[in-house]
């Protein structure tokens, strides 16, 4: 429901914009490496997921 954006207290629009913050993402260590990953991802580094290979990951 629109309301007059005066009407709005800071304390309001702060309780309201709380949930738009950016979450910060979990990471794991990954068994093959041992370097940062996403969980439930591959790897990034070596393209492992669940002690297999299921990235092709070249080596530059
Ligand atoms: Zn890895």
């Amino acid at each position: 429901m629109a309301v007059p954006k005066r009407k709005v207290s800071k304390s309001r629009i702060g309780q309201r914009k709380h949930s738009h913050r950016v979450h910060v993402r979990r990471g794991t260590t990954c068994p093959q490496c041992g370097g940062l990953r996403l969980s439930h991802r591959a790897c990034p580094a070596c393209g492992f997921y669940n002690g297999r290979q299921v990235l092709t990951v070249e080596s530059a």
